[in-house]
């Protein structure tokens, strides 16, 4: 596409289907370049209503809504990967849609999404498909014990997942998910993880932002290191990959993949079909954060430059931290190098991600020592 005959400029409205805090990101971002933003979600209270021009709020497959948003909007987007494909496809009838629901489709689906990697000779986790308890005993005897049985949707954050360590514990384990299709992964020895986000244009022009190293705790992600501490040669696969995982699926928007690192080889574990948790540290140390690169890619511009401009640790805040006394912002906002984003959520609950700080230092050793200081003393 020709930026110059088909770009939407500032002024014009941008949809989003979803009102989370990514949709929060956003929209702030839109917002921040002059664009009107509607967003669609069926909380009252979500995120991104709180940020948006408007906020229509039905849910994601009333078709009168999205008629409403398509019309009012030159392109949408989505904010999340549960986001059904119909609705995506109702919307391309009235205005420009990225992703594609293909792609969506793909990625949305943990058997499908892994089938594709295979097919496209994407190293992943040794995985089996598991349909019905039948399925399991077959599986089981390929994969080996320790494995995980993930179910195929909906699943995220480590919810819907389970570790076996016998054919009886995954039948119990595939009966307790309601006998819903699933996924075995072979339980693999980390040497740790890493993602890369990127945006891809219609014209299949890429910018990769720099691959951030990961931490999770109780499998929600904890803390991105920025530059990732891996050999150079390893960042540079991981980019390779996280690109050509883009072209296989013709993908437009941004998007990110995350990957495992075991034996010194890079295994990938999964797509997100939208900006990631992994990509906030971009917020306050590149040129371009994921969030304008969204819009960006929307609204058919150029791609913006994706340079880190100083190393950065981004920390989750969970809503664990509101169980004794609340946060100690005071702590944090006395330092001049970290960087809070609160999502405006009301209600903290364990796990729930309200937040994120970034720290900017030196070097990610240093920012990484001040991260964790800073977090104990929240
Ligand atoms: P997921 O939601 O599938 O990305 O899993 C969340 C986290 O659980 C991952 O980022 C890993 O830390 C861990 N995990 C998931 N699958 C595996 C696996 N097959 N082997 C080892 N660790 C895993």
């Amino acid at each position: 596409m020709s930026s110059k005959t088909l770009a939407i400029l500032p002024g014009a409205t941008l949809g989003i289907l979803g009102g989370g805090q990514l949709g929060r990101m956003f929209t702030i971002a839109a917002r921040t370049m002059g664009y009107k933003v509607m967003v669609l979600d069926p909380d009252a209270a979500c995120p991104a209503g709180q940020m948006a021009d408007t906020h229509l709020q039905a849910a994601y497959t009333d078709g009168a809504a999205l008629q409403q948003l398509g019309e009012a909007c030159a392109a949408v987007t989505t904010e999340f990967e549960n986001v059904p494909a119909a609705s995506l496809i109702a919307l391309a009838k009235y205005c420009r849609v990225s992703p594609g629901a293909d792609a969506v489709a793909i990625v949305q689906d943990r058997s499908h999404e892994k089938s594709w990697l295979a097919q496209h000779g994407f190293a992943t986790a040794p995985f089996a498909l598991v349909y019905s308890e039948g399925d399991l005993d077959e599986a089981f005897a390929e994969i080996g014990a320790p494995a995980l049985l993930k179910v195929a949707r909906f699943g995220y954050d480590g919810k819907g997942q389970a570790r076996v360590d016998s054919r009886d514990a995954a039948r119990a384990a595939f009966r307790e998910f309601g006998g819903q299709p699933c996924v075995l992964e072979g339980f693999v020895k980390l040497d740790g993880e890493v993602s890369v986000v990127l945006a891809r244009d219609d014209a299949g022009q890429c910018a990769l932002f720099p691959v951030a190293e990961n931490r999770h705790a109780d499998g929600i992600l904890d803390v991105s290191i920025v530059p990732a501490r891996v050999a150079d040669d390893l960042a540079e696969t991981a980019r390779t990959m996280a690109r050509a995982v883009a072209d296989a699926l013709g993908y437009v928007g941004v998007m990110a993949v995350e990957f495992f690192v075991a034996d010194g080889r890079l295994l990938v574990n999964e797509i997100a079909p939208r900006p990631h948790n992994s990509g906030h540290y971009t917020l306050d140390a590149c040129v371009t954060d994921q969030f304008e690169q969204q819009v960006r890619v929307l609204a058919g511009l150029p791609l913006g430059d994706t340079r880190l401009l100083s190393p950065v640790v981004m920390v989750n805040i969970l809503g664990d931290r509101w169980q004794h006394d609340g946060p100690h912002w005071d702590t944090l906002l006395a330092h001049p190098a970290i960087k809070l984003h609160l999502y405006g959520k009301t209600t903290a609950r364990p796990g729930r991600k309200m937040g994120h700080f970034n720290v900017l230092a030196a070097d990610p050793a240093a920012a990484l020592d001040l991260a964790e200081r800073m977090r104990g003393a929240l």
